[in-house]
């Protein structure tokens, strides 16, 4: 079952698209942290106005449930992309008022989250949007695990599309799922442990190696007796940690940094073989060591496939930076070449523009969650329903 790409769609000038991107970008106030996920959807955006057609931008921003505020106003992206595109005009519009106006060359519908019919997936609502097109174009990767109505809703009722930014990120994502190189090296960190589980379940069978950073290190510690202080632990799954802890691809850290938050006090600890206090009640472990990240570029740099999301520790905190910069450079040099290199998370890629290296990697992938789901094996319900023509 396969699903048509815009570029094979015929007949674009002239035709209305509607296209859900996902610019749910960081953001402080008005500020745009990092605009990747804007500039990752450009390619399709210019390819449709290229061809003559008349774009509607729609995306979310933030969590405003279903209300209008005024702070997650999309304004902001709509400035920042008119001024990538070089149009002259890119609107932001209501959608009521987009429902009775004229349309321009392009806009973007205001923050489709302001309505209660999106996350619902509202029926009527998902009629009001496709009544705005002629045609559909799902392109944001980053929201295809939502069943939302600008995701799933419109694209059952009007011819869809993908994206050139969607088409990229699932040809990326096949690779490593069917068709990866060996070795294979998996590298996992981050804080939410229950939506890595099922991506370390379903791929330890496959990868060569997995490395581990974060809380899943924190976690499995704690699973195996070692004394962990105030770290942050998923206390839900220390059972399955423990049992995971026993595999032999699971390569794990042989030194630790400890410390406080603020980074005012830390201190390097190496992990002996039997459990014993790695951190007192006060101290967290915040961050894997320099050991361990010269264990871990051994096997990265014998990799042919690369997958790496998730933070290696607390880097928002200097001196807690280092392991997840090292693991960004390590497999950004190793990627687009000797190896096929994918990164995704939305902390993963703030990281990998830290270090101004985005570029040397194959797939940066816009999804966290969308992308954690794609390669534990589940459907994606935004990709599914483009799948009916
Ligand atoms: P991603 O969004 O890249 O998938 P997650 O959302 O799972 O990653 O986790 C990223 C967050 O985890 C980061 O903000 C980072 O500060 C935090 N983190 C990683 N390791 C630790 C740790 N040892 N202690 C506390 N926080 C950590
Ligand atoms: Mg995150």
């Amino acid at each position: 079952m396969s699903i048509l790409s815009i570029k094979k769609a015929t007949h674009l000038r002239g035709r209305r698209v509607l296209v859900r991107v996902d610019f749910n970008v960081p953001m402080k106030g008005k500020k745009i942290v990092d605009d990747t996920r804007l500039r990752a959807s450009v390619p399709t955006i210019q390819y449709l106005l290229g061809n003559g057609a008349k774009v509607i931008l729609v995306t979310h921003v933030g969590r405003p449930r279903g209300r209008y505020a005024a702070a997650l106003s999309v304004a902001p992206l709509a400035k920042r992309l008119k001024e990538m595109l070089g149009v002259k005009e890119l609107k932001v519009v209501e959608l009521k008022k987009a429902l009775h106006t004229k349309i321009s060359d392009i806009s973007m519908l205001e923050n489709i989250r302001f309505y209660s019919g999106e996350e619902k997936n509202d029926r009527a609502f998902a009629k009001q949007l496709a009544s705005l097109a002629d045609m559909f174009v799902l392109d944001g990767f980053a929201v295809a695990h939502r069943e939302a109505a600008s995701v799933c809703g419109v694209a059952r009722l009007l011819p869809s599309y993908a994206g050139i930014l969607l088409e990229k990120e699932i040809t990326g994502l096949d690779r490593v799922m069917k068709r990866a190189k060996k070795p294979f090296v998996l590298a996992l960190g981050g804080a939410k442990m229950e939506t890595k589980l099922p991506v370390m379940r379903k791929f330890l069978p496959s990868v060569s190696a997995l490395l581990v950073g974060g809380g899943i290190v924190n976690t499995m510690l704690k699973a195996r007796g070692y004394g962990v202080g105030g770290s942050l632990v998923d206390r839900a799954f220390l059972a399955e940690a423990l049992r995971m802890s026993r595999n032999k691809k699971i390569i794990f850290p042989n030194d630790v940094i400890v410390g406080v938050r603020s980074g005012k006090k830390y201190r390097h600890v190496l992990l002996q073989k039997k459990p014993h206090e790695v951190c007192k009640k006060r101290e967290e472990i915040l961050d894997v060591g320099p050991a361990t990240m010269r264990r871990y570029a051994g096997y990265i740099k014998k990799a042919r496939t690369l997958v790496w999301n998730g933070a290696m520790g607390y880097f928002e905190q200097p001196p807690y930076h280092h392991a997840t910069l090292a693991m960004a450079r390590l497999v950004a040099s190793r990627s687009k070449g000797e190896a096929f290199g994918v990164i995704g998370g939305g902390e993963t890629v703030q990281v990998m523009e830290m270090t101004g290296m985005s570029e040397y990697v194959d797939l940066v992938s816009t999804g966290g969650g969308a992308m954690l789901e794609y390669l534990a094996g589940k459907k994606l319900p935004g990709i599914e329903a483009l799948k009916k023509h």
